[in-house]
């Protein structure tokens, strides 16, 4: 641009230019300290996790213990159109405007003030997508004027605020092979820092990192060890080491995927991803502890290189995943991290070198181990683990087992949140068991690459779901809120004394923090199984939610699914506040 360009504009001129400025602000850009600085600012909500380390607090309190029984809705958004399913997703919201992503790859971007829809932008997908568990997504990242979210045909979409039009677009990598995306991308350093879907069919497991502003790759690091990693464009290293704890070519196909959303903790400038099963589920075709699948992996973002590991679930032959977040806090002086297991165990690491520091049970019934080793760090394994089918008579099908909790989890992807007022996690846990079989597997490209069998089973007549307020140092169940339905969606809390969670059967409620008290609920029409947020405009303080009941439990839960089948699909998005005193 010439230095001199308003030489020749008249002062009218000039001042018509300003009245256009003043008329059509642009929207303010994401910085890179709004996104550091997201926990703290209450006048938005920029980063998945309520801000990096993921702990979903808000020192919000203007709704509190004692108001919170007037909150009414301020606008409710439908998703429209005849597409539904699971609607998982967290909001974001910035300067006056909201962006939220749907089922089948939409996002939305709406005035938050008043509800209204600015633009929608549908991803036109494929056919032949392998999404394993619904067709959901959990949310998008904003980085300066882009707004940037993930499809399932595994392409990652950046969009320009103002306009919904595509700025960039890149190809994670081929659905047909079974990759996706449903997760929401993090911002870290400038690079958004994505996973991959797909561990059910025999993919290969990487954490990425890309400019944001453009999209171009920076760094690669796969999650099964042998696969080489990549830095602007050059090999940076093999993960791990070839056929240390994996036997002959299993490898090649591992799995591991980081599905879910990560976080990114300044202390120790590190990026947090969980991963998934080994591939294939039977655990009997790959003896070796499988790295590092069902583990988390701390990577420096500057380098792309795995920092320290934890493995909570060595050879998983139950699918229990390692993929839940590991949200950062600190106590006693020291920097730690949570960690609630679909396996069952809550676990409390040292998040400056991934040291277990401790361990214990967040459900009623563990039976695939009787507790976590605090010196090795490994699980005191029972033997309740599947038969292998070449053992079987038939060599079709192994011993089937009853073992608990199921493969979908103590707690499954949705996120816990932590309050550093009370010290307390709020862990949106279910009791359930599965009888879980083993059957011979081949891989083929773009089939289920499981060779197991199973029925998820409730355990108990009058709930299934359990919101439960866990002490992180003592492993106390200070107090706990039984749902009939399991538990699926995500939890928040906040300075006002409040913890936030919906249910499938349709409510978004609030609790007590201190002594989970129910203080208020409202009916939101369908399942709510996304993750709350809350912020502040105009001296108001809202809460906003989606609702649409979905996700993998009506697709896989088996005696559970069919006992939830009454529960209504939907799509929307409610907005609440107290009303005008
Ligand atoms: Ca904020
Ligand atoms: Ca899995």
């Amino acid at each position: 641009m010439n230095n001199n360009y308003l030489s020749g504009v008249s002062v009218a001129g000039a001042t018509a230019l300003l009245t256009v400025m003043l008329a059509a602000p642009a929207q303010a850009a994401v910085s890179d300290s709004d996104i550091a600085n997201d926990a703290k600012t209450t006048g938005d909500v920029v980063t998945w996790g309520m801000g990096l380390q993921g702990q979903r607090y808000s020192p919000l309190k203007k709704i509190n213990t004692e108001n919170v029984k007037n909150m009414v809705p301020a606008w409710v958004f439908s998703y429209g159109g005849e597409k539904q399913r699971g609607q998982e997703a967290q909001p974001v919201v910035h300067d006056g405007r909201m962006f939220v992503t749907a089922s089948y790859s939409r996002l939305y971007a709406i005035d938050a003030k008043t509800g209204e829809e600015l633009w929608q932008y549908d991803h036109r997908l494929p056919d032949g997508i392998l999404p394993c568990c619904d067709v959901v997504n959990r949310g998008a990242a904003l980085y300066g004027d882009l707004v940037i979210f993930g499809t399932l045909d595994a392409q990652l979409v950046a969009l320009n605020q103002d306009t919904g039009k595509v700025v960039w677009k890149e190809k994670i990598d081929d659905f047909k092979a079974g990759y996706s995306f449903t997760a929401a991308p993090i911002i870290v350093k400038g690079m958004v820092v994505t996973g991959v879907s797909g561990g059910e069919f025999g993919i290969v497991g990487r954490v990425e990192a890309r400019d944001a502003k453009t999209g171009k790759m920076v760094w690669v690091r796969p999650t099964v060890e042998g696969h080489m990693g990549t830095k602007d464009g050059k090999e940076n290293g093999v993960t791990g080491k070839v056929n240390a704890t994996w036997p002959g070519d299993m490898w090649k196909t591992g799995g591991a995927a980081p599905w879910l959303g990560g976080a990114y903790d300044a202390d120790t400038n590190l990026i947090f991803y969980g991963t998934g099963n080994p591939a294939p589920w039977n655990a009997h075709t790959r003896p070796g502890d499988n790295l590092y699948s069902t583990s988390t992996v701390a990577i420096n973002p500057d380098t792309g290189k795995i920092v320290w590991h934890y493995q909570y679930t060595p050879n998983d032959g139950w699918d229990y995943d390692g993929v839940n977040e590991l949200v950062s806090f600190d106590s006693g002086g020291k920097k730690l991290a949570g960690h609630a297991d679909r396996n069952g165990f809550f676990y409390v690491l040292d998040r400056t070198n991934g040291k277990l520091v401790n361990a214990f049970p967040f459900v009623k019934q563990i039976d695939w181990a009787k507790g976590i080793d605090l010196k090795t760090g490994r699980p005191m394994e029972t033997g309740v683990r599947a038969g292998d089918p070449t053992k079987s008579a038939d060599g079709k099908k192994g011993e089937t087992i009853f073992v608990a909790p199921s493969f979908l989890g103590g707690k499954n992807w949705m996120p816990m949140a932590y309050s550093p007022d009370t010290n307390l996690f709020y862990v949106p846990a279910n009791e359930w068991g599965m009888d879980l079989w083993n059957e011979p597997v081949t891989y083929k490209k773009g089939a289920a690459y499981l060779g197991a069998g199973f029925t998820i089973k409730p355990l108990n007549e009058d709930y299934i779901g359990a919101l439960r307020a866990i002490d992180p140092n003592s492993g106390k169940i200070v107090w706990e809120y039984k749902n009939n339905a399991p538990l699926w969606g995500g939890v928040m809390t906040t300075g006002g004394g409040l913890v936030f969670t919906g249910t499938p059967e349709g409510y978004l409620k609030a609790f007590d923090a201190k002594t989970g008290k129910e203080l208020w609920k409202f009916q939101t029409g369908s399942g709510v199984v996304g993750c709350p947020i809350t912020w502040e405009m105009d001296g108001e303080q809202y809460v906003a939610v989606p609702s649409g009941w979905g996700g993998a439990v009506p697709l896989w839960g088996g005696d559970v699914a069919k006992k939830v089948k009454y529960l209504n699909q939907g799509g929307s998005l409610w907005v609440f506040k107290l009303p005008a005193s």
